[in-house]
């Protein structure tokens, strides 16, 4: 891709977690100060950016996501930015253990459902695929410190990782945050949705813009541009038919327990419940703000036009809440904060994301999707080399030839 030009109009669409550190590292690139830059990010959600996955994930950041290219980058880019913008106070970063747990529930209702959501097949989230075989380490017996599962219904727990290897975020502060920081150094905010990637047929076939229907109603408007980054999530193929990603649904909720119990310890459980005819696998995440996030499978149910008409089936809800208060006295008795699902954007084809220029289709085209059950994860490492392709010409933090657009496209 050719760097030559001095003068870049970039615009972002999508304001998901990729959307928004791909503003910040552009706006933070060593490039971006000394040169005619100007970074616009677009977002189609009435009620701002991070609406989709990227306000509703778990926050995992995880040594044994993929693929191993971009978490090479992504994990230790996750450290520093958290050290460097006090990450800790501002998106609920730190280092959490993390576990397999096996064991019963008890006192749950027969015929409490699933988790997932009506209209759609089960799915499974295909969060634990990057573990190294033997999948776990030793067995321990259950952490001491784990005080919101009860320990007579354990059969079995096992860390996954060892410590320092995973960490957390809380998803919706951190996209936040980099947009935040991104805007700080100039770049532009606008709500409404793009429906067209404009390309300059008669010259070098390169990208002249974007257009878009504001969010506000009116006439549909142009930003022209020198570069467009396509981040956004599962409609990418709306605005771009030639991306193989579909979106896999998950619903989740968020609780808070009682004010007279102990704060919750900092462990992320991947569960397998034994239940009576049944069996249920929620992941519950401790967060610092002490609220416990806890979600269910996935489903194929159809991707709506907007991330504002995502439906949320409340039985499954109902599901998951019923599940994880089966094996923690202490959640059972919490409040439910939120209930809410969201679509997380899978490659069709397999493997991904797709990150890189999709040359093929205009000059100043760039991809970066596909993120799967990762995206939080390996945000950092994708924006990166975004932000280096864009400005530098190339990709120099990490060698993404597997993900790039050619390969998918
Ligand atoms: C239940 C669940 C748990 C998860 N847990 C984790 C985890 O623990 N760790 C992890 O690493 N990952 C996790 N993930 C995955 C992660 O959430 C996603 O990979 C990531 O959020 C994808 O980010 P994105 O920016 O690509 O997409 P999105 O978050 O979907 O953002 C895309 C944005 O683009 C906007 N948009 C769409 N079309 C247009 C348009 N035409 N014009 C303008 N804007 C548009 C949308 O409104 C949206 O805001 C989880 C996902 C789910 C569903």
């Amino acid at each position: 891709m050719s760097s030559e030009a001095t003068t870049r109009n970039i615009v972002i669409i999508g304001g998901g977690i990729i959307g928004c550190t791909t503003a910040y590292y552009l706006s933070r690139h060593p490039q971006f100060a000394s040169s005619s830059t100007k970074i616009t990010l677009i977002e189609a959600s009435k009620h701002g950016i991070a609406q989709g996955a990227s306000g509703k994930a778990g926050g995992l950041v995880a040594q044994w996501a993929y693929p191993k290219e971009l978490v090479k980058v992504s994990f230790p880019e996750h450290v520093r930015l958290a050290e460097e913008h006090n990450g800790a106070e501002r998106w609920g970063w730190r280092f959490v253990a993390c576990g397999s747990w096996e064991g019963r529930g008890e006192d749950i209702d027969e015929g409490t459902g699933t988790g997932v959501g009506a209209g759609g097949e089960r799915k499974s989230l295909e969060k634990t695929f990057g573990l190294d075989a033997p999948t776990h380490l030793a067995e321990t017996g259950l952490p001491a410190d784990l005080n919101w599962i009860k320990d007579e219904l354990t059969s079995a727990y096992s860390p996954m990782a060892p410590a320092g290897a995973t960490a957390q975020v809380h998803p919706y502060l951190f996209s936040r945050s980099m947009l935040d920081l991104a805007r700080e150094r100039g770049v532009e905010l606008v709500s409404g949705k793009v429906t067209a990637i404009d390309i300059d047929k008669t010259a070098d076939r390169r990208v002249s813009g974007v257009t878009y229907t504001p969010c506000d109603g009116g006439e549909s408007r142009k930003i022209p541009a020198t570069h467009v980054v396509l981040a956004a999530g599962v409609w990418s193929r709306q605005v771009l038919p030639a991306v193989p990603v579909v979106g896999t649904r998950a619903h989740s909720i968020t609780i808070r327990p009682p004010p007279s119990a102990a704060p919750l310890a900092a462990h992320v459980l991947f569960t397998e419940i034994a239940l009576p005819g049944a069996h249920a696998s929620p992941e519950i995440y401790a967060r610092p703000s002490n609220e416990a996030y806890c979600c269910g499978p996935g489903d194929d149910s159809s991707v709506p036009d907007t991330v504002d008409d995502v439906e949320v089936d409340e039985a499954a809800c109902e599901s998951i809440r019923a599940h994880v208060a089966s094996i923690s006295p202490v959640l059972r008795a919490g409040t439910v904060q939120r209930r809410q699902a969201c679509f997380l954007p899978v490659v069709s084809t397999g493997g991904g994301p797709i990150v890189g220029e999709a040359a093929s289709i205009a000059a100043g085209l760039l991809i970066a999707t596909g993120h799967t059950c990762w995206g939080i994860s390996n945000a950092p490492g994708t924006a990166k080399a975004i932000a280096e392709l864009i400005m530098d010409g190339k990709i120099s933090c990490a060698d993404l030839q597997k993900l790039r657009p050619a390969r998918f496209l």
